[in-house]
């Protein structure tokens, strides 16, 4: 029994980066899209979540990689707050150690200028506090997803799904299969500090009043409890995510008892205190959905007929991977791509693929290919890569190394 029913040419099911990045694409393609997201913020991770370093664009020699929604949204995060790349991340000469196309920002500023591009978008209706709880899957098509919201239950119907949520669900819930991994128990919170606002004041840098704090088993403030706890925390059962809610919220207060307790003004409970916790479970890989193409440990600076992009490992200089359009196109059921952390994307690649910058990517390239699948009437199963890279040049977002001056080094 539902309560209401509607329809659009496409679904986006989350509002993280990748999910408005494909309902920006979709809607400047001048199709509809519902963006369908269970919190009241868009951004996921990146805002809600306190992820506030949008990771490389270039390769580390002063190469940029990855373009389009990637850059255009790295340049929103920093429109209404601090933030800038470092004006020499292209210098690349030979000795000098080269900073990245990076910056850290506000995530309550990126929630604004996201707000503001998709306001600008009429095609993308924005559906908030809105749970996806159930995928409709007819004859192994999609069409469409039960949401849980205000209103009560109701079903949103489209020819085409967008799995953004980051964890899969909506994959998982059609029956698609998926691989785990486990997380790190963390917990990235925001604190003020007097004695960090009077150096931020002294410098005249209002960036440095941004005091983020990362705890549990990693970080300045390794918790000694929180390492002792062995719990699988995966992210994809109701008590893992209850379960790493309530032990990385005690690790935190745990930190400040300990701090405020201490016979030091500095971190008296007047002078230094928590001001804001994220409102995500910060779970790094969940489900990455099994896709036609997986990419694995070792992969990187290989080649793929059907990439949609190139990605830079933000861990190591000169690490550059592409995408292979496979790897968001689940095996079993049609009418549905996945895009951004959800990918299918196992071990070492998932740290490259996992961050911002590919959730961006991929979900401009989900957005691609759904807007060719409605314009040709077929699924983005049966789309050709070559279809989907003549919208990508027509763009001028390279896909192959050698598009960006680039090939694979000798050893690799
Ligand atoms: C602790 C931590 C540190 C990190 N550090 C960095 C970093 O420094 N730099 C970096 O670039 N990346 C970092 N990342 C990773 C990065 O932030 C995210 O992986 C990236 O933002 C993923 O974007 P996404 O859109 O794929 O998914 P998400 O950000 O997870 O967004 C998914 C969205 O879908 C919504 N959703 C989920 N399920 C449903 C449902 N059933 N119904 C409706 N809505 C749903 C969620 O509320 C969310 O808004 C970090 C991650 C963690 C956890």
């Amino acid at each position: 029994m539902t309560n209401f029913e509607k329809k659009y040419d496409v679904i986006v099911a989350g509002a993280g980066v990748a999910g408005v990045s494909a309902a920006l694409e979709i809607a400047r393609s001048g199709r509809s899209v519902a963006l369908l997201e269970k919190t009241v913020m868009c951004g996921g991770l990146a805002t809600a979540g306190f992820v506030y370093i949008y990771l490389p664009l270039c390769d580390g020699y002063g190469t940029q990689v990855s373009f389009g929604f990637a850059e255009e949204l790295m340049h929103a995060s920093a429109r209404y707050g601090p933030g800038a790349p470092p004006p020499d991340w292209k210098n690349s000469a030979p000795g000098k150690t080269t900073k990245r196309l990076m910056l850290d920002f506000s995530p309550a500023a990126f929630t604004l200028a996201m707000d503001e591009m998709m306001s600008r978008e009429p095609a993308i209706d924005r559906w908030y506090d809105t749970l996806v709880c159930a995928s409709i899957v007819e004859d192994g098509r999609i069409k469409g997803v039960e949401v849980e919201n205000k209103s009560g239950r109701g079903r949103v119907l489209a020819d085409i799904v967008i799995d953004a949520t980051g964890d899969g669900d909506v994959a998982a819930r059609a029956g698609c299969a998926f691989h785990e991994e486990g997380n790190k128990l963390t917990i990235w919170a925001l604190q003020t500090s007097l004695a960090v606002a009077r150096q931020a004041a002294a410098k005249g840098d209002a960036s440095g009043f941004l005091d983020f704090q990362m705890i549990g088993l990693e970080g300045e403030n390794v918790d000694p409890a929180a390492k002792k706890k062995n719990y699988p925390w995966l992210g994809t059962d109701g008590k893992s995510v209850s379960r790493f809610t309530i032990e990385t919220r005690a690790a935190l207060l745990n930190h400040y008892a300990k701090l405020q307790s201490a016979n030091n003004a500095d971190t008296s409970r007047e002078n230094l205190y928590p001001i804001a916790l994220p409102t995500m479970a910060q779970f790094r890989t969940t489900r990455a959905i099994a896709g036609r193409a997986t990419l694995d440990s070792g992969m990187a600076w290989k080649h793929f007929d059907d990439s949609i992009g190139l990605v830079a490992d933000w861990r190591r200089r000169g690490s550059v991977w592409e995408i292979p359009y496979g790897a968001m196109v689940p095996l079993t059921v049609d009418g549905l791509l996945v895009a951004g952390r959800c990918i299918s994307s196992h071990n070492d690649a998932w740290e490259v693929t996992r961050v911002i910058p590919p959730a961006a990517q991929t979900g401009q390239a989900a957005g691609i290919a759904a807007v060719l699948s409605l314009r040709k009437n077929i699924p983005p199963a049966q789309l050709a890569a070559a279809d989907i890279q003549a919208e990508l040049r027509r763009k001028k977002l390279p896909y192959h190394f050698d598009e960006v001056g680039l090939s694979a080094p000798e050893s690799s």
